[in-house]
């Protein structure tokens, strides 16, 4: 009789951020059009490692299963990506998995990437509206600005440029690309460019937009292509015009 097919992996796990990491091998049977988010499901149902020990079942965190929360990176063989987007079949195995490393660890693969939401909160990510009345359509985009604003819409906070990014760790405030790059998503729509100055002054602070060494590591790993090193240049240009009109407006 054929062997039966399976899939391996060797996950980097620890039982929490106090706890020592140790990594543990997993065998499970081989299903065609797998994701790594199937697989882990499958050591859930079943958690017995390759050596056939009952195990903790392994943690991660997942949402939306389709590539647009982006709560399921994850170091796949030492690439930041997601989980629910990484297929079996084209992975060479055994698969290595880890968490990623620049955020701080919960449990397995899971980590909190708090720091990204509060990053966005500080450069103001959203567009100022009253909500008391119908305020009607608004004023339109230009289709020539509305192409390019949509791709960076897509930014799913995922931790992915960060992750890769030599500038975002433990001894360093950098905010990191994809808020930087919220920033020129929110001050080029009609509305949210009332807020542009207090989205600029936020990145010219310390952590800010000086904080990249311009790496370029960021647009290699974003899953959803987004032109992050075209903000941060746009952005580096507008940072400079605003502190010399804040240097003029000071006289
Ligand atoms: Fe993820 Fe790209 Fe957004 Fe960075 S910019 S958080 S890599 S989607």
């Amino acid at each position: 009789m054929a062997a039966q097919k399976e899939i391996r992996l060797i996950i980097k796990r620890q039982a929490g951020p106090e706890s020592s990491s140790y990594t543990e091998e997993f065998a499970i049977p081989y299903q065609p059009n797998m994701n790594v988010t199937a697989a882990l499901m499958e050591i859930r149902k079943n958690p017995i490692n390759a050596a056939g020990k009952k195990t903790e079942p392994v943690i991660w965190e997942s949402v939306c299963l389709e590539e647009v929360c982006g709560s399921c990176s994850m170091l796949i063989n030492g690439k930041p990506r997601q989980a629910c987007a990484a297929l079996i079949d084209n992975l060479s195995q055994p698969i290595h998995l880890a968490p990623l490393s620049t955020f701080p660890l919960v449990r397995d693969l899971m980590v909190d990437r708090e720091q990204l939401f509060d990053a966005l909160k500080k450069v103001h990510a959203w567009i100022e509206i009253d909500g008391i009345f119908d305020l009607g359509s608004g004023p339109r985009m230009p289709e020539r600005t509305r192409k390019w604003a949509y791709e960076l819409s897509k930014c799913m906070t995922c931790g992915c440029c960060a992750e890769a990014c030599p500038n975002v760790n433990a001894k360093s405030n950098f905010m990191g690309p994809a808020s930087i790059s919220q920033v020129r998503l929110f001050n080029a729509h009609p509305t949210g460019e009332m807020s542009k100055e207090v989205r600029l002054s936020e990145i010219m602070k310390s952590g800010g937009i000086t904080s990249c060494g311009n790496s370029q590591n960021c647009v290699e790993v974003c899953p959803k292509s987004i032109p992050l090193t075209t903000s941060i240049a746009d952005l580096n240009r507008k940072t400079t015009i605003q502190s010399f009109k804040n240097m003029l407006g000071s006289f």
